[in-house]
């Protein structure tokens, strides 16, 4: 099975066509859970989302300027990632 270049062994949970690569999550907030990742599903690993992951709905201005960056970056490498 091939992955993408960004997938992390570690993440990665695609099993064939089934499951998804994830990349190494970036951590904007340990205590409140909230992180992001690119992720693609197993059976299209050629298209490259952003995965979030955040475990509350309020962020204080320091995570909400942390996660912009992130998103930002994120989305960035989706758009340009190489299979
Ligand atoms: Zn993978």
């Amino acid at each position: 099975m091939s992955h993408p270049s960004w997938c992390d062994r570690a993440h990665c949970v695609a099993r064939g066509s089934a499951g998804a690569h994830r990349s190494r999550p970036v951590v904007i907030d340990r205590l409140l859970l909230v992180r992001a990742n690119l992720y693609s599903p197993a059976a299209a690993p050629g298209v490259a989302f952003v995965e979030l992951r955040c475990g509350t709905a309020v962020l204080r201005a320091r995570e909400a300027y942390g996660l912009g960056r992130a998103l930002m970056s994120l989305g960035r490498a989706a758009e340009d990632a190489p299979f």
